[in-house]
């Protein structure tokens, strides 16, 4: 997933990382125009079309 740089505001930049852990999905940014680095942790579950049982457990 796509996001933009907080600090010159380009984009939308690729995440160079991606891990999940659990229901989280965490990206790992790196601006290609300032250098600047950041993560980004979003739930998986608001991200999903279908809405998953309020407590599913992890897989
Ligand atoms: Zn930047």
């Amino acid at each position: 997933m796509t996001d933009n740089c907080p600090e010159c505001c380009t984009g939308p930049n690729d995440p160079v990382a991606s891990r999940t852990y659990g229901q989280q999905r965490t990206d790992t940014y790196r601006c290609p125009h300032c250098g600047h680095g950041w993560t980004t942790r979003r739930d998986k579950a608001a991200y999903t079309p279908t809405a998953a049982p309020a407590h599913q457990t992890a897989a």
